[in-house]
């Protein structure tokens, strides 16, 4: 099968052989997402990050002809339901959207399963407001995400600097207490280590024996699992890597097969793989 008018070519060999694989055998095909800089734009106030109007019916129509479609996220599986509203799509019944990167999972059937949150989060809770007195920040917000905390500096006066003067203290902070820190965009996340964007795409392409597996990520903690799409190429399973593109996270564009640009050039591609397995 050629590729139909719309669809972006990916620049890498490996990359061309992923998205071939999805249009020939789209029965066996994955498609992770990332929810923020990808389904949603990113916005000043992460509160409220409704998708990108039209994204999600996109994403149903994908979803109708491929094998399993899941979200990817760092924030809590049910902040991302309720914001995506993916219950109205009745093509999206099998939808999975894993949240914490992985340690809390929702599925459209079944609901949500979440653990307990870990120990030594309330001890970082409740030593974060010291911390950022001690190092003069007072204008960096602190998200309680139940099994994780993020410290948000996009609102500060002088966002990039206050991340730089944050992240050593408060990566000595987190491991002092048997936590991580997962850096992202003028965010820094404390939560459990072990769980990334990576292994829970491995596991969830195991679990759906996908035979081809295409991830859209935008920021730092997505770099995981296009990893994760170049080890399952080495055992035979085929890979797309996209990048949502954005001005503050190149890394990311860098190690992509296909660039888009942000929220509007996903739906794009959305659109053209959607007719393109019409
Ligand atoms: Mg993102």
């Amino acid at each position: 099968m050629g590729l139909s008018d719309g669809l972006p070519s990916p620049v890498t060999d490996a990359g061309r052989a992923g998205l071939a694989a999805i249009l020939t055998d789209p029965a066996t095909a994955l498609l992770a997402v990332d929810y923020d800089g990808v389904l949603a734009p990113i916005v000043p106030d992460p509160t409220n990050s409704p998708p990108l109007p039209g994204i999600v019916p996109a994403l149903a129509r994908v979803a109708e002809r491929l094998g399993a479609v899941a979200v990817i996220s760092g924030r809590p599986a049910q902040v991302v339901v309720d914001y995506g509203q993916f219950s109205r799509e009745p093509a999206l019944a099998d939808l999975v959207v894993f949240g914490h990167y992985g340690l809390q999972r929702w599925d459209a059937r079944t609901g949500l399963t979440s653990p307990p949150p870990p120990a030594g989060l309330q001890a970082v809770r409740s030593e974060l407001p010291a911390l950022l007195a001690a190092h003069g920040v007072t204008d960096a917000w602190i998200e309680d995400k139940a099994v994780a905390v993020a410290v948000h500096t996009r609102r500060a006066a002088d966002p990039a600097g206050t991340l730089a003067t944050l992240t050593g203290p408060i990566t000595d902070c987190a491991q002092r207490h048997g936590l991580a820190v997962e850096p992202g965009r003028f965010v820094l996340e404390i939560r459990p280590p072990g769980a990334d964007k990576g292994q829970t795409l491995l596991a969830y392409a195991h679990e759906r024996q996908a035979r081809s597996v295409c991830y859209i990520g935008d920021d730092l903690g997505d770099l995981p699992a296009f990893d994760a799409v170049e080890s399952l190429r080495r055992n035979g399973i085929t890979g797309l890597t996209v990048a949502s593109g954005s001005t503050e996270v190149q890394a990311v564009a860098a190690r992509a097969d296909v660039v888009v640009d942000g929220p509007p050039g996903v739906a794009a591609l959305l659109r053209a793989l959607a007719d393109a397995l019409t």
